[in-house]
């Protein structure tokens, strides 16, 4: 079975995730750049992934239950519990439980006599210091040859691009340096198509039209003739970086558009703003400047009535040129993803469209609509398996249109 181990570094997120190719998730963790005041400023989001790249890797493995086993000079990350429950399986009652988080699992074994035997920090852990002897014991046995174990990761995937040059460095390096101790295959796959994959794979959609829509993307983006499309885009800056903008304006800091949201429901008069969608693209510079004239004739405006004003404005613009390509290309399902989808109005508006329209709409959980490594493991699977033609370097301006994919 392929087991992937995908990390993400396109901007202020360091993100590794662990994914199996049935698309079942391990883990899913990170660290994210903040700051109280201004955006992301790239070298120093690139420090911090540096420093805690290897932090979020240990956690990575933890949490999943994979262990670092050594076999003469070879290294590898194995499922501890699936193969000590593989083995123990012809001697004792074993029963596998898991705590569920949302895609979270925590695991642990129980043998026939009730003793409980858990992965935590890299160590068998169990209440009987016997039993945890007999296991460390088999288990040393079990890992004489590494090709005996079934769930091991061998495959890992990266983001490489588009993104910041800075960042997207460091997850090159992590991926290279794991994949020749390893000794496993390294590919790097498009983080735009990424954020694709997991909401087709959390959804179950086939073939959806998709809005993605974070910090430096907004796109609407769909598979036509052998390879993702890009069917409307924002003509200047994404929506997440125009909401961290205005952000910066009325202080708010970084991140600014769940702050913009938590105003926006306070939110009861609409003030106009400019529209500005243009065929199937829409365009935020002006818009921007609009609000900036407005706030220096008038700084006692109503917070809470610009930021709902904003919302209904550039959601609105959104939900048109989505709902434009719905129609153009006769698709049955719409996923909104990015960390711009975590915002329920927009939520609620694509909703409506899809009601309207008799098609499915679906999108997924923060920890997956924000940038992360199980959606870049979970596309490594997929491109691996199709043959599909990833990089092995970094391209920080790298398009979807340019990526073959016969099937999806
Ligand atoms: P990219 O994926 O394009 O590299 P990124 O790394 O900046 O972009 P994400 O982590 O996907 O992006 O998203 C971050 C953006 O999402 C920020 O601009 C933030 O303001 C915005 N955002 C997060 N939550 C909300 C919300 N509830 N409403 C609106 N915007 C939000």
């Amino acid at each position: 079975m392929i087991i992937s181990l995908g990390i993400e570094c396109t901007a202020h997120t360091f993100s590794i995730g662990i994914v199996d190719e049935r698309g079942k998730i391990y883990s899913n963790t990170r660290v994210i750049f903040k700051t109280e005041k201004g955006g992301v400023h790239p070298r120093e989001a690139a420090e911090l992934h540096s420093k805690e790249a290897i932090n979020v890797l240990k956690k990575a493995l933890n949490n999943a239950g994979f262990v670092k086993i050594k076999v003469g000079d070879k290294l590898c990350f194995v499922d501890v519990l699936y193969e000590l429950k593989k083995y123990l399986e012809n001697k004792f009652t074993v029963f596998e439980r898991f705590h569920e988080e949302p895609w979270n699992r925590y695991r642990y074994l129980i043998l026939n006599d009730g003793v409980e035997v858990w992965v935590e920090d890299q160590k068998i852990k169990s209440t009987d210091e016997e039993i945890e002897k007999k296991l460390n014991k088999i288990f040393n046995r079990i890992k004489r040859d590494l090709n005996n174990f079934e769930r091991k990761i061998n495959l890992i995937s990266y983001s490489a691009g588009p993104g910041l040059y800075p960042t997207l460095v460091q997850g090159a390096f992590l991926a290279k340096e794991l994949s020749n101790t390893l000794n496993i295959k390294i590919i790097g796959v498009n983080h735009l198509i990424a954020h694709i994959e997991i909401v087709k794979l959390y959804n179950n959609f086939k073939d959806p039209v998709i809005l993605l829509v974070s910090g430096a993307n907004t796109m609407v983006l769909a598979y036509e003739g052998g390879r993702y499309r890009v069917f409307g885009e924002t003509l200047d800056i994404g929506v997440g970086n125009f909401l961290d903008k205005i952000g910066r304006l009325l202080s708010l800091g970084f991140p600014a558009g769940p702050k913009i949201e938590k105003l926006a429901e306070k939110g009861k008069k609409l003030i106009e703003l400019p529209y500005t969608v243009k065929g199937m693209d829409i365009h935020l510079g002006g818009i921007y400047t609009y609000i900036k004239n407005l706030l220096d004739r008038d700084r006692n405006i109503s917070l809470e009535d610009l930021s709902y004003s904003i919302q209904e404005h550039i959601f609105a613009m959104l939900t048109e040129i989505v709902e434009r390509a719905v129609a153009h290309l006769n698709k049955k399902e719409v996923g909104l993803t990015g960390g711009v989808a975590a915002n329920r109005r927009l939520q609620s508006m694509l909703k409506s469209m899809c009601e309207e329209r008799k098609i499915k709409f679906g999108t997924v959980p923060l920890d997956f609509a924000n940038d992360n490594g199980a959606m870049i493991s979970w596309t490594g699977i997929l491109w691996f398996k199709k043959s599909v033609k990833g990089i092995n370097t970094i391209d920080p301006y790298w398009r979807p249109e340019g990526i073959e994919i016969t099937d999806t």
